[in-house]
């Protein structure tokens, strides 16, 4: 324990089988100093687990739980609770929550109250795997703990400054009306790019700029001057690049043609959500690491395959800006791994792009060659620090 328990922001992530939390110590250089990382896994397990390491890494604890106190989020984020109140011996000053979906409307993060609340859960059918279990610690702290405020931030936030047609797809408008549009994801690490670009490659900020969020779910965000202007992501986290365990691009007549073969809609998000991408392509694993790995015929198609939508759904976002100045990855394989950055950048050879071996074995920051007319970079993601930032915002404004 060190400073008062009211000089902390907690960040909460939620999703349908691990919470993940974070806790910053108001004031310091940065305004915010990140003090523990958290996470219960295997919500509605047999073996669910605590894990808390603290900033530098270093594990507080790491324990078993018993399985009825993590049977479901709301129960899990009971013992994230009890647990935080042991260690700091009060409450944090407020709560900040990814949420998925903001809806049409939401393009700032919001103080929760009761109306955003049901606002929010309005918007569950539009991401139903999703909206419930971020929502979940919400309602759980409101009810225990209502003077604790609670900041919603939201992974389509950072899009609502799309145009009108980028918000679109080719539907009749009575659709539109009704909720179907290209809303985005990953918003929250778009975000923390464009905010981390201003402070150290400020030329880059301002320009035209790609990014790539290349982590389990992978999008890219066309962003000029900072801002989102179109994203490979739309109505719901499938569309667009493959991921681990999600399609990317499919053509809809396969979902009809699932139908006609008598899968059920649960058959089918299933199948849709958790077995294809990487894990359905290779036969073998949704994790970039293995496949890398393997020796597999299958794996190195499923690599190849990757490589090459990667990087045409990246270069077909140039369209949104007129060009590119500046290229950049970010999460788990964005950052990690040079192999597959070089993968990708290799189908750019035909605009003169070059990775310089040595800058790309290194993350970067820049990985292209000198003579490479557009620089590409490698920038790591902050989501929570992005959350906890705005979390801190609100409760000065108020
Ligand atoms: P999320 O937060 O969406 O779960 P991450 O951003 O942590 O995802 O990214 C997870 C992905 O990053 C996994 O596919 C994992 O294999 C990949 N990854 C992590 N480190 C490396 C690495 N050194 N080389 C290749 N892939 C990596």
């Amino acid at each position: 324990m060190s400073d008062t328990p009211r000089d902390t922001i907690l960040v909460i992530n939620a999703g349908s089988s691990s919470i993940k939390f974070y806790l910053y110590d108001i004031g310091g250089e940065q305004d915010l100093t990140p003090r523990l990382g958290g996470q219960i896994e295997g919500i509605g397990t047999l073996r669910p687990r605590l894990r808390v390491r603290d900033a530098a890494g270093q594990p507080l604890v790491e324990r078993d739980i018993a399985p009825g106190h993590a049977s479901d989020v709301p129960n899990a984020q009971e013992v994230v609770g009890t647990w935080l109140s042991g260690h700091l011996g009060g409450a944090p000053l407020a709560v900040g929550h990814r949420v998925v979906h903001g809806g049409p409307d939401l393009s700032e993060p919001v103080l929760v109250d009761d109306e955003i609340l049901a606002q929010l859960e309005a918007y569950a059918p539009l991401a139903p795997l999703h909206q419930p279990n971020n929502l979940a610690p919400i309602r759980v702290i409101r009810e225990r703990r209502p003077a604790i405020a609670q900041v919603a931030c939201f992974d389509t936030a950072f899009h609502r400054s799309h145009s009108d047609v980028a918000d679109r797809y080719a539907v009749p408008e009575k659709l539109y009306r009704e909720g179907v549009r290209r809303y985005g994801f990953h918003g929250l690490s778009y975000e923390y790019i464009a905010q981390r670009l201003r402070q150290v490659l400020p030329d880059i900020a301002t320009g035209r700029v790609i990014a790539a969020h290349l982590g389990s779910g992978v999008s890219a965000c066309a962003m000029h001057h900072g801002k989102s202007v179109d994203s490979t992501m739309g109505f719901t986290a499938l569309e667009g690049l493959p991921m681990g365990t999600r399609p990317g691009r499919l053509d809809a007549g396969v979902v009809l043609w699932m139908m006609e073969q008598g899968m059920s809609h649960d058959e089918i998000e299933h199948m849709l959500y958790y077995d294809c991408g990487m894990k359905g392509l290779s036969g073998i694993s949704n994790d970039m690491r293995e496949l890398l790995a393997s020796e597999a015929p299958s794996a190195r198609m499923a690599l190849q395959y990757f490589a090459w939508r990667v990087a045409e759904g990246m270069i077909g976002l140039a369209c949104a800006m007129n060009g590119v100045d500046a290229i950049v990855f970010t999460a788990g394989v964005g950052e990690n791994s040079a192999e597959i950055r070089q993968a990708i950048s290799a189908h750019w050879g035909w605009l003169g792009i070059r990775l310089d071996p040595e800058r790309n074995a290194r993350h970067g920051p820049r990985i292209s060659s000198d003579d490479s007319p557009i620089g590409v970079y490698v920038v790591r993601t902050n989501e929570e620090l992005i959350i906890a930032q705005h979390t801190l915002a609100l409760l000065r404004q108020r």
